[in-house]
């Protein structure tokens, strides 16, 4: 017997029928005799739909409405799983943020967990009642209901696990695991039976949207054992980890000591709509940096690569970097902004919105040499033209022409022999 925090994504639970589906693999995990806690998401489409509705109603509007009207998908798919899992025969209660209570900073649109009080959620194991915990949403210390960011009923799922010290928190999704690429791109994708933290984190914040990087972040800080498996297997199959043995299967997120063949390569990802913004001739002296990326930050712009040249006669240079397409508009208009407040002195602004960024993952990268270089040579090999590229301990990215991504993860994937030889 164990505890276990299961998270099912808007598509799992995107009609009653599914909702049904999903509480059987809840149902199996309760007969075997565990404490069980559920986080579901709002119903596929729901977000983006109530997300319209806020922007039609008002591009200006305040972040707490937003959250006011945002919040509610969760609030519905919560209740839902409660009726089916009581019919089931297994006693449920749904909880919103503020029932638990996931106490959350002010940050409406984009909140942090700051604590979530075990104590109702301990009462309900107790007792013999599946929690069933709106994921995405807390509350402010205003007692207003906030939002995480999209994705964030992973983290929703993380933070309980990690309240009520869970032996796992599985996170049930459209795929059947963590893979070498997104499956939607590259049917010659693979799964992955583990993963590790650092990995997992680099590939979520490099594009796979299968875990929202700040749960992957939690999950390592406070130790929770991750899986990530498919909500459309058969809940009543026999649970077989991908070696074989019993288990969950899926993918584990752990600890790097764990796995034991480390790939120089583990994955291949893409994210879409990067804007390229680029200051030329920026009169070069100490602070430069710092009075452009702060007038980003005052904004709470979220900026990625970053490439200054070398300026040739030591007085002006060029400086490149990109941010989401979404903030392309507000960050243009911050830059042109602080230059006419003199912060700055540049002689134009040149920007272009939907790059794509490739990025390729692994932690063998620490002790292989010359991963970058053979990841230029597969890109030329396809004629594939690099505009800006970042390096780190374990990851690669570069940034080229929208037309060309799917081409490059699907070179860059076979290049590092991942592609699975079956498919
Ligand atoms: P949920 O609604 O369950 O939270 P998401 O849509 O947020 O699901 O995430 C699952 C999707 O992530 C998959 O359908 C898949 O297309 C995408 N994805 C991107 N990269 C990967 C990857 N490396 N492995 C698995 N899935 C990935
Ligand atoms: N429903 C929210 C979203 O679509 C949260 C989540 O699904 O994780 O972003
Ligand atoms: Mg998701």
């Amino acid at each position: 017997m164990g505890r276990i925090v299961v998270k099912f994504g808007g598509t799992s639970v995107a009609t009653v029928e599914r909702i049904r589906q999903a509480a059987l693999h809840v149902k199996r995990e309760v007969d075997a005799g565990n404490e069980v806690a559920v986080v579901v998401s709002a119903m596929s489409g729901k977000t983006n739909e109530l997300v319209g509705w806020v922007n039609e109603a008002s591009k200006l509007h305040d972040a707490r409405e937003y959250d006011a009207v945002v919040a509610s998908g969760e609030q519905v798919t919560a209740g839902l799983m409660a009726v089916v899992l009581s019919e089931l025969g297994i006693p449920s209660r749904s909880f919103q943020g503020w029932q638990v209570p996931i106490k959350t900073d002010d940050a409406h649109g984009a909140a942090r967990i700051v604590e979530i009080d075990p104590t109702e959620l301990e009462k309900r194991f107790a007792e013999g009642v599946v929690p069933v915990i709106t994921g995405f949403q807390g509350v402010a210390p205003s007692g207003r209901v906030t939002t995480l960011g999209r994705g964030g009923s992973d983290t929703s799922a993380v933070a309980v696990a990690a309240a009520v010290k869970a032996d796992r928190c599985d996170i049930y999704t459209d795929v059947d695991g963590v893979y070498t690429t997104d499956p939607r791109i590259t049917p010659k994708a693979k799964r992955l039976s583990k993963i590790s933290f650092e990995e997992m984190l680099e590939m979520a914040s490099l594009g796979a949207k299968v875990l929202m990087i700040r749960s992957v972040e939690m999950a390592m800080a406070h130790k929770v054992r991750l899986t990530v498996r498919s909500t459309f297997d058969d809940p009543n199959a026999p649970q077989i980890a991908p070696d074989g043995t019993p288990g969950v299967p899926g993918t584990i997120v752990c600890d790097e000591d764990e796995i034991m063949e480390k790939q120089i390569v583990s994955g291949v990802t893409l994210a879409r709509a990067e804007s390229k913004i680029t200051l030329r001739d920026v009169k070069d002296r100490p602070g430069v940096a710092a009075s452009i990326f702060g007038a980003l930050a005052d904004e709470s712009i979220v900026v990625d690569m970053i490439v200054q040249n070398v300026s040739e006669d030591g007085s002006t240079t060029d400086i490149t970097f990109t941010v989401p397409d979404a903030e392309h508009d507000k960050a243009v208009k911050a830059l042109r902004a602080a230059g006419e407040a003199g912060k700055f002195e540049y002689a134009k602004i040149q920007s272009a919105k939907g790059g794509a960024k490739v990025s390729v993952v692994g932690v063998g990268m620490r002790n292989h040499a010359g991963v970058a270089a053979s990841m230029f040579k597969a890109l030329a090999d396809k004629s594939i033209n690099i505009q800006l590229i970042t390096t780190s301990e374990i990851k690669t990215s570069v940034l080229i022409d929208d037309e060309y991504a799917e081409l490059a993860v699907r070179a860059l994937h076979t290049y590092y022999g991942l592609d699975n030889q079956d498919a």
